[in-house]
């Protein structure tokens, strides 16, 4: 949408996410991402209004505009591990959306998530069994743990040794919408922009054996 007039509502920036995926699963390309560096110094010039801003994992199993079939200009990624709320994420995504008026943010978690399953294996380990992380480590699975446990609580048997990846697979879910729940609870701005509907909270899985995107919350 390089040439766009009217900046998409939530609802349609969510259809758009939604069928940038089915490209993608469908091995197709769109004509307009594949073109859009021809738009680059438009893009530059005019400056940026994404349609979506977009917190998820860093792991490369999940390329951002590669998922969606979009293009420069198209999605303000924020990307860390175990895609958390941090303070530093949160300010990045109150920026985008005061900044651009950007209607849509999806919290995308992933399946067999690396941060998640040395999250599960630090809560199920024997104590002082499992080697020390770094502090900055440390900072990334404090903000996992809450959703991590919450997911062996209602899931009791996720608990048991070979569960693992089922394990880990529930708990993106369970840490998706704890994200979700932090943007709101500790961004005031966020929070307002939410309940003035400026801005939609939705919350997503991708399953990286597939390429597949599913929103479990909009
Ligand atoms: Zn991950």
């Amino acid at each position: 949408m390089p040439h766009r007039k009217t900046a998409p509502s939530a609802n349609q920036a969510l259809e758009l996410m939604k069928e940038g995926n089915e490209r993608f699963i469908n091995g197709l390309r769109s004509v307009d991402s594949m073109m859009r560096s021809q738009d680059l110094a438009e893009l530059a010039e005019r400056g940026q209004t994404p349609f979506v801003i977009l917190l998820s994992c860093a792991d490369s199993r999940v390329p951002a505009e590669i998922l969606f079939d979009r293009g420069p200009g198209d999605i303000f990624v924020c990307r860390i591990a175990g895609n958390v709320a941090t303070p530093a994420i949160m300010g990045s995504i109150e920026f985008a959306a005061e900044q651009f008026g950007t209607p849509l943010c999806v919290v995308m978690g992933h399946t067999r998530c690396g941060a998640i399953k040395a999250t599960l294996q630090s809560l199920l380990a024997p104590p002082n069994s499992l080697p020390k992380p770094s502090a900055n480590l440390e900072a990334v699975v404090r903000e996992i743990l809450p959703a991590a446990s919450r997911a062996l609580r209602e899931h009791p048997h996720l608990g048991d040794p070979g569960e693992l990846g089922r394990a880990t697979d529930e708990a993106a879910i369970t840490n998706v919408q704890h994200t979700l729940d932090t943007l709101q609870e500790k961004s005031e701005v966020i929070r307002g922009l939410v309940a003035s509907g400026r801005l939609k909270l939705a919350g997503a899985v991708c399953d990286i054996a597939t390429g597949r995107v599913s929103f479990i919350s909009e």
